[in-house]
């Protein structure tokens, strides 16, 4: 389009994308600096169960603290992980130290704490992808039975038989699979009873509906009765009210996970967190 307007038009579309490429390249620069010298930090947000308030697993989210760019987000630089083939790195540097962190815990008197793992789909479509996992939970001798996965149904939408059998040999082992955003994504239903499935997480844009009472909630209500007639875990995300959990409470969801008890946080202040049974709300209201 901006080609058809004219020399002027293109130069302004030109320049754009020179910029758009350059703070690309250095941003990927960067990413392989960081990765190098593994400065990228996991931060650890409290699963909490819905009825006595206690921490029973805690979800690994990476940040990077950029030199110039300040603190990032998954949502700043995961896409350009995946683009540049970066998010094999990334995932296992992840990985390391979600294991050493969490291993800590379980070993300090945490025995069944549960930790939490995003997978990205490409990690899981890589042929070495089971082996390189468990290779490197023995590398931190910890317990499968303490980890649990989580990947979106984007990552089933591809070859249900393949995924299957690589989901099996993970479940064989002790690990947990959890369906993550559960309800957004492009598969069918189908995959609930032929995968070996252990949890849902329910999205957090259905959570939010649970205030304005629009028809997100009976999409909450099915998942949640789903979940209960399939015999899986829920976890619900993005609670971040007292209304939104009373609600979750009374439909059975078993665990909840939001800024209602606390946003991600850096290893160090994890410790206090699983000693108490009730988090102090982080808000009112
Ligand atoms: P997710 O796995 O669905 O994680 C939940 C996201 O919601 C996190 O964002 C979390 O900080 C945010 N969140 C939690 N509670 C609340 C709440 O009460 N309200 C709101 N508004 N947001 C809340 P974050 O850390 O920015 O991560 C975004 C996504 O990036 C994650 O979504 C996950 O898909 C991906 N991700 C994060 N870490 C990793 C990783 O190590 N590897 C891979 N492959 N993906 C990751
Ligand atoms: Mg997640
Ligand atoms: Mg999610
Ligand atoms: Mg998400």
């Amino acid at each position: 389009h901006a080609k058809a307007n004219g020399k002027d038009g293109y130069c302004f579309y030109s320049d754009t994308m020179s910029i758009n490429s350059a703070n690309r390249l250095s941003l990927e620069r960067d990413l392989r600096l960081a990765l190098d010298r593994r400065e990228l930090m996991v931060c650890y947000q409290p699963q909490v169960c819905a009825s006595s308030g206690r921490v029973l697993g805690l979800e690994a989210l990476v940040r990077w603290q950029h030199p110039e760019r300040g603190l990032l987000y998954p949502r700043d630089f995961l896409p350009l992980a995946e683009e540049t083939g970066l998010i094999g790195k990334l995932s296992q540097q992840v990985l390391d130290q979600a294991c050493h962190d969490a291993g800590l815990w379980i070993r300090d008197g945490h025995p069944d704490l549960r930790l939490a793992v995003n997978l990205s789909p490409s990690q899981v479509e890589h042929p070495q992808f089971v082996k390189t996992l468990l290779e490197q939970l023995q590398t931190h001798r910890f317990p499968a039975a303490n980890l649990e996965i989580e990947i979106t149904e984007n990552v089933i939408m591809n070859d249900l038989d393949q995924i299957s059998r690589k989901l099996q040999d993970l479940a064989d082992t002790g690990i947990r699979i959890a369906i993550d955003d559960f309800g957004t994504g492009y598969s069918s239903l189908n995959y609930l009873h032929r995968l070996p499935i252990h949890t849902l997480k329910v999205d957090q844009s259905f959570v939010r509906s649970i205030r304005s009472r629009d028809d997100g909630v009976c999409i909450v209500n099915a998942i949640i009765a789903m979940a209960h007639g399939l015999k899986l875990e829920i976890v619900a995300e993005g609670v971040e009210t007292d209304e939104q959990l009373h609600y979750l409470k009374r439909l059975g969801c078993h665990q909840v996970q939001g800024f209602y008890y606390g946003p991600a946080v850096p290893a160090a202040e994890i410790a206090p967190l699983l000693n108490i049974s009730k988090l102090p709300p982080s808000r009112t209201g």
